[in-house]
């Protein structure tokens, strides 16, 4: 394995730079230090043809604009939504940005994948790897705590892109951190993933609002369009159901059987015939987020001067529930201070 590091952008006044892990299979993955943001990952498909999997912007500006999508973006401090922009920790109200309406999304209007990280090529017993850091200030975004966050990234010669997510606070506060990386197993620029299979280990869902905020409620997902135990064409998924209408994709929690924030649990395969490319994601985090890329948008040019329509991705997103901090059922995003945020998400290329 090998890390290469080279200039890819200016951000007021600061080199950004994007640094390459490749792995004996010539698999690459790569990220920059603004944002911390996977720029592109390349694997072989069944003949040996490599493509970039991932969706993403051509260059640092459009990243640095783009507010909407998250591409590849590291999410935080916050992952996903937290209504009405509130919660109350140890008695305390704490009011955060509000970047959805009145409610708040992936960390507020300057998450921590909008700011520059720290860059480090290190080396363990296990292998040269990547590592980068964030100090998040006491009321960055209206939380609390100063936060240091680690992000840690390897790829294995078993084709394993491996995040470790690793953070510690001064003063208790609500953590939940993620990536926001859109796949298609075609190709980043070759239409959309409605041909991709995709398997969910979970047998609970969320339920949310027309706003996409957990109600609080806990469903199974047998009988409804979230069972996705068995692996299941996307596209015949994605048909309209008389329960729910004007469904435009999907973009729901669900719940990690038998989860546990110590073990790594398998939480969802896709694989895609043409290509022959499969990919399995395993995490520590109870829940994941699927979403089909539903609000992408055809007239943004993005990664080698592609368009993006609707669904032409689908992210992944292992993290805690939405809006946990504010329902005490939930898997608690609580971190106490000096404890350990600990978190490790694999995506496995196959
Ligand atoms: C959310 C979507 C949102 C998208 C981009 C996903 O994590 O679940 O509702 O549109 O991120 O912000």
């Amino acid at each position: 394995m090998s890390i290469k590091k080279e200039f890819y952008g200016v951000n007021c006044d600061e080199n950004v730079y994007m640094y390459t892990i490749e792995n004996k299979n010539r698999c690459s993955m790569s990220v920059i230090n603004y944002g911390c943001i996977i720029v592109s990952f390349k694997v072989p498909d069944k003949d040996g043809k490599y493509d970039d999997i991932v969706l993403g912007l051509d260059k640092l500006d459009d990243y640095v604009n783009n507010n909407y999508a998250y591409f590849g973006v590291t999410v935080g401090r916050y992952a996903n939504r937290i209504n009405n922009s509130h919660f109350v920790l140890d008695g305390k109200s704490y009011q955060l940005d509000k970047n959805e309406g009145e409610n708040h999304i992936h960390g507020g209007h300057k998450g921590i994948g909008k700011v520059m990280w720290n860059a480090e090529i290190l080396k363990d017993d296990i292998s040269e790897y990547l590592k980068l850091t964030y100090l998040s200030i006491d009321g960055e975004c209206g939380y609390p705590g100063n936060v240091k966050i680690t992000n840690i990234y390897r790829l294995t010669d078993e084709n394993e892109l491996i995040i470790d997510y690793i953070a510690n606070s001064d003063k208790d506060t609500i953590l939940n951190l993620t990536n926001h990386t859109y796949f298609n197993l075609k190709g980043h620029k070759n239409g959309n993933v409605l041909d991709h299979y995709i398997k969910i280990n979970s047998d609970f869902y969320t339920k949310s609002d027309e706003k996409t905020m957990p109600t609080g409620e806990v469903l199974k997902v047998e009988n409804t369009p979230f069972d996705f135990r068995k692996e299941k064409l996307l596209d015949n998924s994605m048909k309209k159901d008389k329960d729910f209408k004007n469904y435009i994709g999907f973009d729901q929690n669900f719940i990690i059987n038998n989860y546990s924030n110590e073990e790594l649990k398998f939480a969802a395969s896709v694989s895609e015939k043409t290509s022959g490319r499969c990919m399995k994601v395993y995490t520590t985090k109870p829940g994941i987020q699927f979403y089909t890329g539903n609000f992408l948008d055809k007239n943004v040019i993005s990664k080698d001067k592609s368009n993006y329509d609707i669904h032409s991705g689908l992210c992944l997103e292992t993290q805690y529930f939405p809006d946990s901090i504010n329902f005490s059922h939930f898997s608690s995003p609580i971190l106490k201070k000096g404890d350990d945020y600990k978190h490790k998400t694999i995506y496995k290329i196959i």
